[in-house]
């Protein structure tokens, strides 16, 4: 069994045995136990495909965990949507996808960035610096990460530069 599926198991036995006392509001993903990163919840409601009626009033994380399953979790720890509840597939859980975006509102994808030589690695950040600039983006609505994917595309740059 692949260990998030152990930790996934972990996880519901203690939700349902004490779900208040048992998932204090850390901003630690249940599954992982990484922190999370705050999210509005507006960026959970844009990336959900699932019914938003299960969706509650309250803080969500990020988990950016990639060998986790959960992508976001409420604040008490006991409620979690994975990446397959997800619109979109999720760079930080899929670095390796090829076809996943790395930049959302541009339509950068992981693929395009790795095949691109070094001079068009620095055209595809400028086009993302551009449409910021032109207030274009809308990084809470597209990106799962509910932030600006500039840091991922300089980053993932820089690791390629580097090999
Ligand atoms: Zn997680």
């Amino acid at each position: 069994m692949p260990e998030y599926k152990q930790r996934l198991l972990e996880f519901e036995a203690r939700k349902q045995s004490d779900p208040v006392t048992n998932n204090p509001a850390t901003g630690r993903c249940p599954v992982s136990g990484k922190p999370g990163k705050a999210v509005q919840i507006q960026t959970v409601k844009a990336l959900l495909k699932v019914s938003l009626r299960s969706v509650r009033n309250t803080e969500h994380f990020f988990c950016a965990d990639k060998d986790c399953p959960v992508v976001y979790f409420t604040a008490d720890g006991t409620q979690t949507f994975r990446v397959d509840e997800l619109r979109e597939r999720v760079y930080q859980k899929e670095p390796d996808n090829l076809e996943v975006p790395v930049c959302y509102c541009f339509q950068h994808t992981s693929g395009n960035i790795r095949a691109a030589t070094a001079d068009h690695r620095q055209a595809i950040l400028a086009d993302i610096k551009a449409g910021i600039k032109a207030e274009q983006c809308v990084c809470d609505l597209r990106n799962p990460q509910g932030a600006c994917c500039l840091g991922n595309v300089s980053k993932l740059i820089r690791q390629l530069e580097k090999s």
